[in-house]
């Protein structure tokens, strides 16, 4: 029976729920009186629901889905302003005992190098990531008690934040490793992680038993309700994401909306940000094998309408997607990119071997994070280092409520400006610095706060002078 509160995973992502919620929104896709109904509701920018979202999902009216189009980039420029944050994984290791079907780490993959990363290596990952200009990784791991347990992620997470190299800095680690529970968590919180992020790769539950065949993560239940036990372990900052490719979108994107309309109904909070991978080719994995694959325009749609439908919720495209891919969904809502990736182990220090399989999977955006830096800039956006918000505790619902106070101009703009003034001074390339400072000067006046933008003002020419770390 579905159920939002329910602490239960089949209850609050109800297989029938979506069954009847895709044949509700195939029956209107076309339904112009429908769909301008809840395009009004949506300009409201309190959200939609899993079955209003997805009706927009499914509309083939050419003239609305461009309205949909508009309205996902307006809500995005009212939430999130121009700004892009930026972020590198770091893959610690790639020993798992799990038998994803999809995935290049399975257990049964034999001819994968394996690795894991020494405590040393760690800090020459952490150095060449500072050396890039890095403030904020998400850790990355396969799931492994006997050779990665969570003593070792825990020591990881210590030696990140203890490296201090030259200006450089790791200011928020964010981790995504595989379920566990309440006790890690809080032992992850204690470690100061920012956002837990966990992918349900697919929410079809008999879809997900054959994807997941062995392994402590074939347990459906055990891994959709990760986040919950996440936010009693007292983290809450929680991040979603599907694999798209594995099932129809349609549905995936259905059972997201509900796992966010949980959080939000169990905890008084959402999910921190939600994420949008799409299947990659690697070791040992074809995604053609996959039926199930979507084209940009869905991909694109997808995003905008994930958008639409929880407008405070942060969006997040990898390096996965193209530099076109990731230009046509930037303007659609997403607010984080990750930029100069590597994906496999040690891949930051060591000259990435075409012979060595160990990523987890094929990058399709392989620019160095300078030349990123530089295209958002030359795309009006401002890109941000910024990790202020849980650095000051606004985490949960303190940062949604700065979010729907709209004094995130005041706030999320300067710190963002801040982090990319010391980026220039540190990192950048000249031509890139050249731009930059163009794009620092140009967005001063959008800080409507006199007082804010004056000690603005003030911590820029600070900053030139070589201090560093201010945020508001
Ligand atoms: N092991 C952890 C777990 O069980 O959730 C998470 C870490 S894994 C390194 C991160 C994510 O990469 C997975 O959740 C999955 O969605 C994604 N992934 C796996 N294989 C992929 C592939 N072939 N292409 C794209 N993404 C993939």
């Amino acid at each position: 029976m579905y159920n939002p509160k329910s602490m239960k995973a089949e209850e609050f992502i109800d297989h029938q729920e979506i069954l009847d919620s895709l044949a509700y929104a195939d029956a209107h896709k076309t339904d112009r009186a429908l769909i301008d109904a809840i395009l009004e509701k949506a300009r409201e920018r309190k959200g939609l629901s899993h079955r209003d979202a997805s009706v927009l999902l499914a509309c083939e009216l050419e003239d609305k889905n461009r309205e949909i189009d508009a309205l996902a980039e307006q809500i995005k420029k009212d939430f999130y302003g121009n700004r892009i944050v930026l972020f590198a994984p770091l893959y610690l290791s790639n020993y798992c005992v799990n038998g994803c079907v999809y995935c290049p780490y399975h257990a049964r993959n034999k001819h994968i190098a394996r690795k894991k990363l020494t405590q040393d290596e760690i800090r020459a990952e952490v150095i060449a990531l500072q050396d890039m200009g890095h403030k904020r990784l998400a850790l990355e791991a396969g799931e492994d008690p006997v050779n990665n347990p969570l003593e070792y992620i825990l020591e990881s997470i210590q030696t990140i934040y203890s490296i201090k190299h030259k200006n450089g800095a790791i200011r928020r680690v964010n981790v995504n490793i595989a379920a566990t529970t309440v006790e890690n968590y809080r032992r992850l919180k204690e470690a100061g992680i920012g956002t837990y992020i966990l992918f349900q790769e697919t929410y079809h539950k008999e879809s997900y038993e054959k994807l997941h065949p062995t392994g402590p993560k074939s347990n459906y239940a055990y891994h959709t309700e990760a986040h919950d036990r996440a936010m009693q372990g007292g983290i809450d900052d929680v991040g979603l994401g599907v694999l798209f490719g594995l099932e129809l979108y349609r549905y995936e994107f259905a059972g997201l909306l509900m796992h966010a309309e949980h959080l939000e109904a169990a905890f008084g909070v959402g999910p921190h940000t939600i994420s949008v991978p799409r299947l990659c080719p690697a070791d040992d994995i074809d995604p053609g094998e996959f039926d199930n694959g979507i084209s940009d325009d869905i991909f694109a749609k997808i995003v905008a309408c994930i958008r639409i439908a929880v407008p405070y919720t942060g969006m997040i495209v990898s390096t996965r997607e193209s530099k076109k891919v990731r230009e046509r969904v930037l303007h659609l809502g997403i607010s984080q990119i990750s930029g100069g990736s590597r994906t496999s182990v040690g891949g930051y220090v060591e000259e990435e071997d075409p012979e060595d399989n160990s990523a987890q999977f094929d990058l399709s955006d392989r620019r160095t994070l300078d030349e990123v830096v530089r295209w958002l800039m030359e795309m009006d956006y401002v890109p941000s280092f910024c990790t202020a918000c849980y650095r000051e505790g606004r985490t949960g619902d303190r940062f949604m409520s700065l979010c729907k106070s709209g004094q995130i101009q005041n706030c999320c703009l300067p710190n963002a400006l801040m982090t990319l003034k010391e980026y220039l001074q540190d990192y950048a390339s000249p031509a890139t610095r050249e731009v930059g400072e163009r794009i620092i000067k140009a967005n001063i006046p959008d800080v409507t706060n006199p007082r804010a933008r004056q000690i603005l003002i003030e911590r820029l020419e600070k900053i030139a002078q070589g201090e560093r770390d201010f945020r508001f």
